[in-house]
């Protein structure tokens, strides 16, 4: 087992594509970590970096103790899943998963007479190793079927397969479920994790969907053209964004953003977005800040109809009230396009709510949620 580390990497395509720029990110061993972004942040670079299939431009990538910068991919003892599966055609289910095995441990020697003891020792093992994969995931009636006789889940645990049954010392993951059913890929997602649990392998898994990231990476990193915004546990990232960029891309429907400038009334210093203002607590070196332009971020979970909020007592402070203008119904939640003035902001409301469309009501603001970043560098600021 081992990590993997991107040591002031980066990546020039040509004379001015700058797809990775001075990445520094160490992926612990046996973590599952995942690159997350929109697309053409480099993410799939820095993991074709890790494969060898690309080569820096700059700085050290490093599986465990070792610089493999100029190991060839094959000598890297990592395997790859592609979001295209990338299975052999012409060839059954258990020849896909058998293949590279064969191609690395019998290196030969099969056709060898004098080593044909040997070689069937190594083929009973990897016999064995094949149908023991094949269990695990769940395709061992499918064996004989060509990749065409099988739907895009069960080729893409023929993938999976494919890469588990060389026991690396790292996976990667690109993209893996982007050509499954919304259903499926919940099912396969929760299946990479009990897997990633059992097997305990150093995983690098890159999407631009935040829910995948969220819901599998024990970290994520978040990059943006290039450069690393964030790395941390999900629900830090969630909680307190590095910056605007990754608390926008964090959290759906997406954080509601509005101008605003921190001013002093007599001795509380509020951020006020000018239809109306919330105080400041501690945490945000208030005094420092009156004058300043800032951005308010607040997720639209953390508005409330007042009349429902159980946790949050309303009062003149964290009190807005707002005018309706559409309820969109998800079942268990309404999102709520508010207009209060100037302002438009989104909120997720319980579907208790006696609110209705074209309505003016109070709502409340969770003010130990509420996020302020710089109005120029984007930059949070707590
Ligand atoms: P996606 O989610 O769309 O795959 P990504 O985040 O994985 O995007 P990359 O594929 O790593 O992004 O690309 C990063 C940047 O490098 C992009 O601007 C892309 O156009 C550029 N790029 C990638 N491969 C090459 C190449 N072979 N030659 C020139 N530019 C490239």
């Amino acid at each position: 087992m081992a990590g993997v580390a991107f040591r002031n990497i980066s990546k020039v395509y040509g004379k001015d594509v700058k797809a990775v720029n001075d990445l520094n990110l160490e992926i612990r061993d046996k973590e599952f970590m995942v690159l997350v972004g929109p697309s053409g942040c480099g993410k799939t670079t820095a993991l074709r970096m890790i494969a060898g299939l690309e080569e820096s431009t700059d700085g050290d990538i490093m599986i465990g103790e070792v610089r493999v910068n100029d190991v060839p991919p094959k000598d890297r003892d990592i395997a790859m899943v592609f979001q295209n599966y990338a299975l052999y055609p012409h060839m059954n289910v258990y020849d896909n998963i058998a293949f590279g095995l064969r191609l690395r441990e019998l290196k030969g020697i099969f056709w060898q007479l004098s080593h044909y003891g040997e070689a069937q020792k190594i083929k009973a093992d990897i016999d064995a190793r094949v149908r023991d994969v094949a269990r695990m995931l769940d395709i061992e009636k499918y064996l004989n079927r060509r990749p065409k006789e099988l739907s895009g889940g069960q080729r893409q645990r023929v993938a999976l397969a494919r890469a588990i049954v060389r026991k690396p010392k790292v996976f990667l993951m690109d993209e893996p479920l982007s050509n499954l059913d919304a259903k499926l890929r919940v099912q396969t997602r929760a299946e990479l994790i009990q897997l990633h649990r059992k097997l305990g392998i150093t995983t690098v898994y890159v999407t631009h969907d935040q829910v995948e990231a969220m819901t599998m990476g024990q970290r994520m990193a978040i990059m943006r053209d290039g450069v690393l915004q964030q790395c941390d546990e999900p629900e830090k990232v969630y909680a307190y964004p590095a910056n605007k960029f990754v608390a926008s891309f964090i959290g759906s429907p997406p954080m509601n953003f509005l101008e605003a400038t921190i001013v002093q009334v007599g001795s509380k210093v509020y951020v006020d977005a000018g239809e109306f203002k919330l105080p400041l607590t501690e945490g945000h070196s208030a005094i420092q800040m009156v004058g300043k332009k800032v951005t308010l971020g607040i997720r639209p979970e953390e508005i409330d109809d007042a009349n429902l909020a159980t946790n949050i007592k309303p009062t003149e402070d964290n009190s807005i009230s707002a005018k309706v203008d559409v309820l969109e119904p998800l079942g268990h939640e309404y999102v709520a396009y508010l207009n209060i003035g100037s302002l438009n902001l989104i909120a997720t409301i319980d579907n208790e709510t006696r609110i209705k469309e074209a309505q003016t009501a109070q709502f409340v603001i969770n003010l130990d949620r509420i996020h302020i970043f710089d109005a120029e560098t984007e930059v949070a600021i707590r």
